[in-house]
């Protein structure tokens, strides 16, 4: 599990730019199999041998200068809620202004590590002007240029010293696999789980935001032997506006990243959204396991056309990883509930699947002959051999002469070649090359 460290600040003062930095060179390797950059606001990073999930709060409303202020409050109190250090950023251009003010005065009750970074601060000048940040009453600053990277160190050199130290996982607990429902607001993820335990142990009402705290239950049923985890009670009450791309992010993270399986549960009445895009590509970019239930099938007027229509348009949302078990579930009628936990299992096994080297080359070697990747400049590349990694997520890796020139949509179509014949469904895979 990581710590989650949440970058805040008004618009402006330079928190995506300080963000890209952090996660600049995972995010290269992360991304190379796809191609495709997703979610801006969500990366890992690694200072001094210490990994950690860091959130952009301020790309999740980014570019204009009239953003609401209680918006800009509401991300800072979620913030202090989910994560576990902050990093408050500032303008020294700018100097203090009334909602840097405001925003200090919510972090000045905080128990959690908190760090000051003043931005823009490249050269001696803006060195001297960083002083007034002091006024903020939190204490030392770190002066930082995240355009260049100056000061970048010494922050993180304190911010990886003050993390707090997670715990360790139970043995035990961790053989289980950890099945989380993620999914915004209202889709059904309670009654889901409170279908499937078959007790009212969850209070589900109309409206939304009203479940009690996060549940882990420990599910044996039909065979079937896991944790289950909610992420509809990790919700605040009331107050925060929910149904917000950035809520249901920072909500899901930390469930995310410590499970095997997401759940992704969408509202069939409402289609799938830019909000399950996101919790999607969380899942993807953490290599978890992923099944989408399309809920509240009976409330959804059907023909014979419907749920192939349905299914495809979903497919092409999430694109190119379309190979995801799609379920329509009712979790009112209990309709293919178990066959959603059955997916969930498949899913996990499949994630765990280890394919012998002897087998993948008898398949793989005999597609490549006939298919190698295209010549570059002349030069042909040759494929040795493969091997799949001892990896906690399926990870191939292909011994080639000039792995440089073997690009993604040869990857892609030696991914989709594994996925025809082994069965990854609901897996992220990773496809390396490497030089022989
Ligand atoms: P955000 O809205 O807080 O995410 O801010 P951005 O990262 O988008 O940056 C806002 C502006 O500040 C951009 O024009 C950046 O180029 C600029 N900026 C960011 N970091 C620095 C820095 O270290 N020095 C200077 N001079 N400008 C910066
Ligand atoms: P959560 O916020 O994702 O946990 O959603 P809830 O489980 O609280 O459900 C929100 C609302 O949708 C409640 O009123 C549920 O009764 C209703 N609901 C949940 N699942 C279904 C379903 O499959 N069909 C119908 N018709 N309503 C559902």
């Amino acid at each position: 599990m990581n710590n989650i460290v949440a970058i805040v600040g008004r618009p402006n003062v330079g928190k995506s730019t300080f963000f890209n930095r952090l996660i600049q060179r995972r995010d290269a390797i992360v991304d190379s199999v796809s191609g495709v950059t997703r979610d801006r606001n969500y990366g890992k990073s690694e200072w001094n041998g210490k990994e950690f999930s860091v959130i952009d709060t301020g790309g999740y409303i980014k570019g204009s200068d009239d953003v609401f202020e209680g918006e800009i409050r509401r991300q800072v109190e979620l913030a202090i809620d989910e994560a576990d250090a902050i990093i408050f950023v500032v303008d020294v251009e700018e100097g203090i202004t009334p909602m840097d003010e405001e925003v200090a005065k919510l972090l000045r009750k905080v128990t959690k590590p908190v760090l000051l970074a003043v931005n823009k601060v490249d050269n001696g000048k803006r060195l001297e002007d960083a002083y007034e940040f002091y006024n903020l009453g939190l204490g030392e600053f770190y002066p930082i240029a995240g355009m260049n990277g100056s000061g970048t160190g010494e922050l993180l050199d304190k911010l990886v010293e003050v993390l707090p130290e997670l715990p360790e996982v139970n043995e035990d607990e961790e053989a289980l696999p950890r099945f989380t429902v993620v999914g915004r607001p209202n889709a059904g993820k309670s009654s889901f789980i409170n279908a499937l335990i078959g007790e009212d142990r969850f209070v589900v009402t109309d409206i939304a935001g009203t479940t009690r705290d996060a549940i882990d239950t420990k599910y044996n049923r039909f065979g079937f032997e896991f944790n289950l985890v909610d992420t509809a009670g990790i919700r605040r009450k009331a107050k925060v506006k929910e149904d917000l791309e950035f809520y249901s992010v920072m909500r899901s993270v930390r469930a995310i990243e410590h499970s095997d399986v997401c759940i992704l549960m969408i509202d069939a009445t409402r289609g799938f959204e830019s909000q399950d895009q996101n919790i999607f590509w969380l899942a993807e970019k953490n290599r978890k396991g992923i099944v989408i239930l399309v809920n509240k099938w009976d409330l959804v007027e059907k023909d014979s056309m419907t749920t192939k229509m349905y299914e495809q348009k979903i497919r092409e949302e999430i694109a190119p990883f379309t190979d995801v078990p799609i379920i329509f579930t009712s979790a009112l009628t209990k309709q293919r509930l178990l066959k959603a936990l059955e997916a969930a299992v498949e899913v996990y096994e499949n994630r765990k699947q280890r394919i012998a080297t002897s087998k993948l080359n008898d398949f793989i070697l005999p597609i490549i002959e006939n298919m190698p990747p295209p010549a570059i400049k002349g030069k042909y590349v040759k494929i040795k051999y493969c091997m799949q990694l001892p990896t906690p997520t399926p990870q191939f890796v292909l011994f080639a002469n000039l792995p440089q020139y073997v690009k993604d949509p040869y990857k892609r179509f030696l991914e989709n070649k594994i996925r025809e014949n082994f069965n990854f469904t609901g897996v992220p895979i990773d496809i390396y090359i490497r030089q022989k």
